[in-house]
């Protein structure tokens, strides 16, 4: 069968990558093929730096090159609401809104029976950690609205309410079942606005 190495090795490496299929890894082979070489660099060298500076914030387990990041070193952020999340990505979405004014805590990921997360494997107990340290007012409840997001909020819910601190949902609206990602910017910011208090019944 006819095939060149180097080229096989990068479509199989971009095929990897989510909404990647093998043609489009084909097409982008090609382009990378064309481009100057300087290009073709420049996009390894991104690659590298990013996975060689980038890392966790101890604070708010968001990611960072400088630790804390840049959100907790914000003197004018609001340190009273931390809003919760479960990815980076997330963090991404809420500040391009450019109207919040707290800050963030990031979970890395979300409660699943299914696929062997538990409590444990993510940012949980530093959270927990940082309500009780910190003069917290708010938290709020960001995950994703699907069953996972759901579950991770009951859980965070149910081990805050001992503690005197207000815990808020965001309002629905957001595409059920999906990831706060698929949220246009207007449907998220009023979800934000639209929060609501978590209550302890069923
Ligand atoms: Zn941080």
């Amino acid at each position: 069968m006819y095939s060149v190495k180097s080229v096989d090795r990068l479509i199989g490496e971009l095929s990897k990558l989510p909404g990647i299929g093998e043609k489009t890894a084909q097409r982008l082979c090609f382009y990378i093929l064309r481009m100057p070489k300087e290009g073709a660099i420049n996009l390894t060298k991104a690659i590298r730096e990013l996975k060689e500076k980038v890392r966790y914030c101890s604070i708010c387990n968001n990611i960072t090159e400088e630790d804390p990041c840049q959100i907790c070193r914000d003197k004018s952020r609001d340190r009273s609401i931390i809003c919760v999340v479960e990815e980076p990505q997330d963090v991404f979405l809420i500040e391009k809104l450019g109207e919040y004014k707290g800050v963030y805590h990031v979970l890395g990921g979300a409660i699943s029976p299914i696929k062997g997360v538990e409590a444990e494997d993510i940012a949980i107990s530093s959270l927990l950690e940082r309500v009780k340290r910190e003069k917290v007012k708010e938290v709020i409840l960001a995950t994703d609205p699907d069953v996972e997001g759901e579950t991770t909020a009951i859980y965070i819910f149910k081990i805050l309410s001992p503690l005197s601190v207000k815990v808020t949902r965001l309002a629905h609206g957001l595409p059920a079942g999906g990831d706060l990602e698929f949220a246009d910017e207007v449907t998220l910011s009023q979800a934000l606005r639209g929060r609501q208090e978590m209550s302890s019944a069923p």
